[in-house]
């Protein structure tokens, strides 16, 4: 279903800033290198200056979603994001891996950081995205709980917002079994418009890629979303320590210099993109080309 954009607008897109710092390494990875946790500090002292400017230059407002560790540990970095009108999401405490939690620990761990973001920076987040993009199956109805809008850490779309269903019973053999939708809207990613698995690496594990690879996917679905989606959103990821290297925050302004180059794109924060979704029947969606339904 599109999405009601303002006025004048065919395609939302969303580059947002996981700002983990520290948090991804001994949250993720289970590592505390001291090596590692300095591509962490790398991010927050190089990158997010370099990513703030890159996005001021353009008048990019977006939403970066930010561990509690890392706010804690990196005060100053998240006054300056927040100075220059972003958008603050919940992502975890210290990054911790979803899947993994006890109920108990998943619910004391959301509660902590809903304190935290108001203790620390005076105000509930909208939306959440799970560190790592994994969920347990009682986390989106743990987010509903606690008022949470939106969530960004499925993949069940691309284009379009979705209620997003969790897998309730799983049968080898006779098919699986839907839950009912959630309340709370998916705004869907993928692992294809995130910088961290092409450009990345860890203890030599031979991921990094071209840059020019991922410009060139993350430019061919840009212009299959514009031209063939209208009313469509996109949800890009980058990592200030992963982007804010030269090459890679390059790579990132030729990217969006090619979006900008396009009428009707509208860079947009997530909750911007949530408050556009209506469940009942959208307005029309201007638009020159062939219309919906959006190809799946
Ligand atoms: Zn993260």
């Amino acid at each position: 279903m599109p999405l009601n954009l303002p006025e004048g607008k065919r395609l939302a897109i969303s580059v947002g800033a996981d700002f983990d710092a520290h948090s991804v390494w001994h949250g993720t990875f289970r590592s505390v290198s001291q090596t590692d946790l300095s591509r962490g500090e790398f991010g927050a002292m190089v990158g997010v200056p370099r990513l703030l400017n890159t996005l001021a230059q353009r008048g990019i407002t977006t939403t970066w979603c930010i561990p509690t560790h890392t706010i804690q540990t990196f005060r100053p970095q998240v006054d300056a994001i927040v100075e220059h009108g972003h958008e603050i999401a919940a992502h975890g405490v210290y990054h911790e891996y979803v899947p993994k939690l006890e109920l108990d620990e998943e619910r004391r761990l959301l509660e902590l950081q809903l304190r935290q973001h108001e203790e620390l920076l005076g105000r509930r987040p909208q939306g959440y995205r799970s560190p790592a993009l994994d969920v347990t199956p009682v986390t989106l109805d743990l987010l509903a709980e606690l008022d949470f809008e939106w969530d960004s850490s499925l993949m069940g779309r691309d284009v379009t917002p979705y209620r997003p269903r969790m897998v309730e019973k799983i049968d080898f053999e006779q098919g699986n079994t839907f839950g009912p939708p959630s309340r709370v809207l998916e705004l869907p990613v993928s692992w294809t418009l995130d910088d961290f698995p092409e450009l990345e690496t860890f203890k030599g594990n031979a991921l990094m890629q071209s840059a020019d690879a991922l410009l060139r996917r993350w430019t061919d679905t840009f212009n299959f979303a514009y031209e063939r989606c209208p009313g469509g959103m996109l949800a890009f990821i980058v990592h200030p320590q992963t982007i804010g290297r030269p090459a890679n925050l390059l790579m990132l302004e030729r990217f969006l210099d090619h979006v900008a180059t396009h009428d009707g794109v509208w860079f947009a924060t997530l909750t911007q993109i949530f408050e556009c979704w209506s469940d009942s029947e959208p307005g029309p969606v201007k638009s020159s080309q062939e219309d919906h339904p959006f190809p799946m």
